[in-house]
């Protein structure tokens, strides 16, 4: 397959600069173009951002300069990921899409859209056939896709499963949240160090709404959403990558026992494992035994940062089953994840050049 050529809108952010570095040596993708506010627009990405991940910049996006966010600089392009501030995501991803560019984006302003596809692809890959019924661009060739919030890729994942089998009645649950979450600079330092603060502008409602699009199901063109609650209580820790989740449920349906639930999470088959999708983890939620696992530092980047890692499965006291769940937060649960769902586009050949 030759590459295709693909744009970064926010390249210089957080997510914008996880896009770059996972992308570096992608088989299928290039970048070719990246984008942010008209601070940075002009100045070679190298100059404009100040880089934060742990590795150099890939030497062929450091010469790049950075464009505004304007369709008529990325007409070459044959799709963008999309890493922008919810504070500019409307417009700017809207208007890529009406001028026929596919866009991937990490942004929430269009999770809640009816045609819009809220994507995790061992969750819900049936999903993207909404995009037949979006009307951005008379052509039908621009549309947007969005994944979802850090905290419910791996709620959902690590589900799934379990969903599927015994359905979900209600959740209550806590997310203890990296530092790298908040973006750059983020959190300030006299907050986080040595401390936890119990409370993410915003995010308990995400945590709440978003599963039940996810988890909903598609009948006759639409989503009929999955009906059970969420209470979510939301921190920040002072943790660099890896969102740590500790959740209980109560099920519709009981299993016979602990074991036959822990069999049924460990023998599950994720729905694209045929495909062979190169971000694609080989095992996409991995079960530990071993009652201290997993941890951020220790787990956050196995298969590449792409895997769900759930420990710690027991018989709750109230409700019906508990357990521990996490993913790295900008790779599995942002920029990673928009990886593999434009993977799964060009794979069902909704993205070609
Ligand atoms: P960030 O570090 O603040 O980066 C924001 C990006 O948006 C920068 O590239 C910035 O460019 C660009 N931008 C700001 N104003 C703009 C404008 N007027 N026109 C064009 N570009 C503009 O934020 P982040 O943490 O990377 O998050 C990016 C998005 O992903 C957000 O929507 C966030 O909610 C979502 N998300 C983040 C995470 C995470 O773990 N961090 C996880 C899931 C989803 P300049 O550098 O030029 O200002």
């Amino acid at each position: 397959m030759s590459q295709f050529s693909v744009g970064v809108l926010g390249a210089t952010g957080a997510v914008g600069q996880k896009f770059i570095r996972l992308l570096e040596n992608h088989p299928w993708f290039s970048v070719t173009h990246v984008g942010a506010s008209s601070r940075s627009a002009g100045k070679p990405y190298s100059e404009a951002t100040h880089w934060i991940e742990n590795v150099p910049i890939d030497t062929k996006v450091a010469n790049l300069n950075v464009q505004d966010c304007d369709p008529a600089h990325f007409s070459d392009v044959d799709f963008v990921f999309s890493g922008l501030d919810s504070a500019v995501a409307t417009d700017i991803e809207k208007s890529f899409a009406e001028a026929g560019i596919p866009v991937i984006t990490n942004a929430r302003n269009y999770r809640h859209f009816p045609t819009v596809p809220l994507l995790v692809p061992e969750v819900n890959p049936d999903h993207i056939s909404l995009i037949k019924q979006q009307t951005f661009d008379p052509k039908g060739k621009g549309f947007i896709v969005t994944n979802p919030n850090c905290v419910c890729v791996p709620l959902v994942t690590a589900i799934r499963p379990i969903f599927n089998k015994y359905g979900v009645e209600n959740i209550v649950m806590t997310s203890m949240q990296a530092i790298s979450g908040a973006g750059y600079p983020g959190v300030p330092s006299l907050d986080i160090t040595a401390n936890v603060v119990p409370y993410i502008d915003g995010e308990e409602g995400k945590i709440g709404k978003e599963p039940l699009k996810l988890l909903g199901k598609l009948q006759d063109g639409k989503i009929n959403h999955a009906k059970f609650q969420v209470q979510a209580t939301a921190t920040r820790v002072p943790v660099i990558e890896g969102h740590l989740l500790s959740v209980t449920m109560t099920l519709k349906e009981q299993p016979a026992s602990i074991d036959e639930l822990i069999s049924v999470w460990k023998s599950w088959k994720s729905p694209i494992a045929d495909l062979n999708l190169p971000t694609a983890p080989a095992t996409p939620v991995k079960v530990y035994d071993d009652p201290r696992y997993p941890q951020p530092r220790v787990h956050a980047y196995i298969e590449n940062g792409m895997q769900v890692s759930v420990g710690r499965i027991r018989k709750a006291e109230v409700m019906d089953v508990s357990f521990i769940a996490l993913a790295h937060n900008t790779v599995r649960g942002a920029a990673g994840g928009a990886i593999l769902n434009a993977e799964l586009l060009v794979k069902k050949n909704y993205i070609s050049k």
